[in-house]
């Protein structure tokens, strides 16, 4: 049977690699290759050591566990357009742009170096699979996605060079009075988006000339803007021969161009196209809920030196991108304080980078410090490096972490900073005071540990002792909840509705002690650990099936870091018994017909994922809700976490949880409704400050419950 032609002349379509290029042109082109993949090779090998000078972070089922989900991820672009769609989508292209030119760069280079030499060896004339159907396709993938890559490089041009987000201009959180000059990263972004551009710029220039060099053959329609470059080319009256001409001088520059990228990626920007990769894949966000020990063996609770952190930490210092989505978030960069997650990123990295001899280009920030002046013996990382109010001024409330695409965690080397500045005895007198107050009594209050459920006594009914009466839920009350006068109505209430309800429930009384979350977080390991050991052991002492409680901190602790300590329980915020208590007609309510807001806490929702019980409460009573534009797991900090609520705030422009009621003002809501204690304080005081009582309320949702229950 004959072959029909239209097939034969498919079969034969392909397009010469060296077109026009002698032994010596070859052999050049070799050589350079060579010298840039040397280049590229010592500068990776470099960032590599520094890599293994980090202690082990135990990542490896980590990143086996999330190799599919992670990659799933990153295919769709989802972690990169999270709140920035268009920038999402952009970056998608790019990504998959520059694989697809690495892809079709290494099939090339197969194709030419080892599939045609080696037949050429052996059979004695050159075989290839780069032609026919296959030679299509690949011109037609390599076509559109480079076009793709194109238009996405030029809109990220267009918004770094016009648009310019104020997250972009690089504005330091803390704009030291000595002055400094963030200038060289900009221009190493430019360098970096610059480069890609005149590659991919050249790589069309070339496929136009050689469509129309080879007198735009049929197959041609395959590389649909390759093709049209030609079709300009020639409307602009460029001769097949003179294209064949141009050619070769765009080729060298086609080449040259995509080799110099080749050696600059591992000293530049460019580089974060590689790390992101494994850092994506190793971040474990569960390190940030159970936070990791002091480094063992080291002789010293925090961080002081290099060898202190882990190779994920270090890594996590050349993922950052300076995409500033950490820098937005930050509560307390928001407020004024002189912390911004970015700023701690790109100090520590210049600090690394500058302490161990390594090359960047222009990716470095210009300032005494920290730079040259700092590395060396005798710079305290905490204090020196990061300055320590950056560091006091966190409130761990994660969303840098839950935010950044390039999987940095924050919050973990921030609190092993914090580990040291507590060894060192650098915080502030009301922190210390604090801390004395729960080291003695088990309470930040400093009250007696014996007052602790002095709340409970008038509430015409008697609360079980778990350590005398068995019950199904243990009351994990809180501090705040348990000695806060202005929060001891809310802890009644609630006691109230679920006596009324049924609930069999007891509490620790007097053997409850802070549950630790905030001190751990503050950097008082010792503390933390006697802290939790006394917890554990009056809960061994009690007999109880389930544990709620009333703070999402304590319920963090419970929950994430007790198990670390072989305590594992099963513990719900009590947001989550009310709804379940509704939903089943337990508690019989009334609709209240409210307009409300709820604020999401950071340890509920952003660290444990309780969004959707509390309103499953207030639709069960009849509210409306209206969301803060930042809610659920983008709910903004009221700045209590990670031990602020002991901390002086002078140094803030805005509190946060101000910046918190000046949203929920402009939604017309009259009740803004909590379901945190710290909260309740937080925001109580805001509203007044603000004098804004008669145009919001604060509401814990367990009063709005006994409001609404029928009798
Ligand atoms: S945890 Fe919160 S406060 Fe701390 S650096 Fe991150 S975003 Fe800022
Ligand atoms: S730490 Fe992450 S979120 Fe922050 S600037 Fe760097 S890449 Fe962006």
């Amino acid at each position: 049977m004959a072959i029909p032609s239209a097939l034969v002349a498919t079969a034969a379509v392909t397009r010469p690699i060296f077109e026009g290029m002698g032994p010596v042109s070859k052999a050049v082109f070799y050589a350079v290759a060579a010298v840039s993949t040397g280049v590229f090779a010592w500068g990776a090998w470099h960032r590599a050591r520094k890599y293994q000078m980090g202690r082990a972070a135990g990542r490896g089922p980590v990143v086996r566990a999330a190799l599919s989900h992670r990659l799933h991820a990153m295919a769709k672009g989802t972690s990169v357009s999270r709140g920035h769609r268009a920038t999402g989508l952009a970056h998608f292209f790019i990504l998959w742009g520059f694989l697809v030119a690495f892809m079709a760069t290494v099939i090339l280079t197969f194709d030419t170096d080892v599939v045609r030499g080696v037949s050429r060896l052996i059979t004695g004339h050159e075989d290839s699979f780069f032609h026919g159907t296959f030679f299509i396709a690949f011109t037609f993938v390599v076509d559109t996605m480079g076009f793709a890559f194109l238009v996405a490089l030029v809109y990220m041009a267009v918004r770094r060079g016009l648009q310019r987000p104020w997250r972009l201009r690089y504005d330091r959180a803390d704009a030291p009075a000595g002055g400094y000059s963030r200038r060289r990263l900009v221009e190493g972004d430019w360098v970096f988006l610059s480069l890609l551009l005149a590659i991919l710029v050249t790589a069309y220039v070339l496929t136009g000339l050689r469509i129309l060099g080879q007198g735009m053959p049929w197959f041609s329609v395959f590389s649909p803007f390759g093709r049209a470059v030609a079709e300009a080319f020639s409307g602009a009256g460029l001769r097949p021969s003179q294209a064949v001409t141009v050619h070769g001088v765009v080729w060298w520059a086609h080449a040259g161009l995509a080799l110099a990228f080749v050696a600059y990626i591992p000293y530049s920007k460019a580089m974060h196209m590689l790390v992101d990769a494994v850092n994506v894949l190793a971040t474990d966000r569960t390190a940030t809920l159970c936070l990791p020990g002091p480094p063992s063996g080291t002789g010293h609770p925090g961080y002081r030196e290099i060898p202190d952190f882990t190779w994920k930490e270090l890594l996590d210092l050349d993922a950052c991108t300076k995409c500033g989505r950490c820098h937005e978030v930050c509560p307390a960069r928001t407020g004024g304080a002189p912390l911004s997650p970015r700023d701690l990123v790109l100090d520590l990295r210049q600090w690394v980078d500058t302490s161990t001899g390594g090359r960047t280009m222009l990716d470095r920030e210009r300032r005494p410090a920290p730079g040259g002046p700092l590395a060396g013996a005798g710079v305290r990382i905490a204090g020196d490096v990061i300055d320590a109010d950056a560091l006091w001024s966190c409130t761990t409330c994660m969303h840098c972490v839950d935010i950044c695409p390039a999987g940095i965690e924050h919050v973990p080397t921030i609190v092993q900073m914090r580990r040291s500045l507590v060894d060192d005895g650098a915080m502030g007198p009301t922190l210390q005071q604090a801390l004395q107050n729960l080291a003695a009594q088990g309470n930040s209050f400093g009250r007696s540990a014996r007052t602790r459920a002095r709340w409970a006594r008038d509430l015409g009914f008697a609360v079980p002792d778990a350590r005398k009466q068995a019950v199904k839920y243990l009351w994990f009350v809180g501090d705040y909840a348990s000695f806060d006068e202005r929060l001891q109505d809310g802890s009644r209430a609630l006691a109230a509705v679920l006596h009324a309800a049924g609930v069999d429930f007891g509490l620790l009384y007097e053997a409850e002690r802070n549950a630790g979350n905030d001190v751990r977080r503050v950097g008082e390991e010792g503390l933390f650990e006697m802290l939790a050991e006394q917890n554990i052991e009056a809960l061994r002492q009690a007999q109880f099936e389930e544990i709620f409680t009333t703070d999402p901190h304590s319920l963090n602790a419970l929950r994430h870091e007790y198990p670390a300590l072989g305590a594992t329980y099963q513990v719900h915020h009590y947001t989550e018994l009310l709804a379940d208590l509704l939903d089943s007609g337990a508690i019989a309510v009334r609709p209240l017909g409210y307009r409300v807001t709820y604020h999401d806490p950071c340890y509920l929702a952003r660290y444990n994922n309780v969004i959707d019980a509390p309103r499953r409460v207030l639709k069960a009573l009849g509210c409306e809700l209206v969301e803060m534009p930042r809610h659920g797991v983008d709910s903004f900090c009221c700045g209590a976490g990670g031990g602020r609520i002991w901390m002086d705030d002078s140094l803030l422009t805005e509190r946060p949880s101000h910046n918190r009621v000046a949203e929920a003002l402009r939604l017309d809501v009259a009740h803004f409704v909590v379901a945190c204690p710290k909260d309740m304080t937080m925001f109580s005081d805001a509203v007044k400050t603000a004098r804004v009582e008669d145009r919001l309320t604060v509401r814990d949702i367990t009063m709005l419950v006994q409001e609404a229950m029928l009798p």
